[in-house]
């Protein structure tokens, strides 16, 4: 048994990005090595289960009732737990594999689609920023995200680029800054928690 699992779940709508409205099913890791003070997402290694990849993968398939057969790895931080073994069934299971990152530890297995998501303020002395590219770059705007966020990601390795405003309590200010730093910086688009908004899981 290797692999923490917090959560499985689908099918369901990526809600963010470039591929947000794709059908798909979930795989959250539990654990984090940062610690975001508006993180929304239940992490704890706490109710989550110890699984073998093939176990994970014949219960994503399961959960794929549909055949979309794209999967959202996430987290907690999915680096922490993703390797070339898993990468590998879920692939052979034909399932197209997209993660979201912090960063801060290397991608030890390939995945199809990689979105790096930063959060400098949050990061301890040992979180470094180590990725070098990414399919996609979303930066979650709060009350300290500003034009020198978009010069220090926006270079271009980093793909294509979205500005999401934190849900949080100040949810209002947050997407009048986003609006505002996209109007002024066109490379960026808008990126909203489409499942949020539409309340699915
Ligand atoms: S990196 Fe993501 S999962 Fe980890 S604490 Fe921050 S928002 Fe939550």
């Amino acid at each position: 048994m290797r692999y923490l699992v917090k959560e499985t779940f689908g099918p369901t709508l990526q809600g963010e990005g470039a591929h947000a409205g794709r059908p798909c099913v979930f795989l959250r890791f539990a654990v984090c090595n940062l610690a975001c003070t508006w993180c929304d997402t239940d992490f704890r290694p706490e109710g989550a289960r110890r699984m073998e990849a093939d176990e994970i993968v014949a219960e994503l398939a399961r959960l794929d009732v549909h055949g979309a057969r794209m999967v959202v790895v996430t987290g907690g931080e999915p680096t922490l737990h993703w390797d070339a073994p898993l990468a590998d069934a879920l692939r052979e299971a034909g399932f197209r594999t997209h993660m979201e990152s912090n960063g801060t530890r290397p991608l030890r297995a390939p995945v199809d689609w990689l979105t790096f998501s930063p959060k400098p303020r949050f990061h301890g002395e040992k979180d470094e920023i180590v990725f070098e590219r990414a399919d996609e770059c979303k930066l979650v705007v709060d009350e300290t995200i500003g034009d020198a966020d978009l010069a220090r990601w926006g270079g271009g390795q980093f793909g294509e680029l979205f500005l999401q405003p934190c849900m949080d309590e100040r949810y209002r200010e947050h997407l009048a800054r986003t609006l505002d730093l996209v109007a002024r910086h066109p490379r960026w688009r808008l990126s909203l928690q489409l499942h949020k908004i539409l309340g699915v899981p």
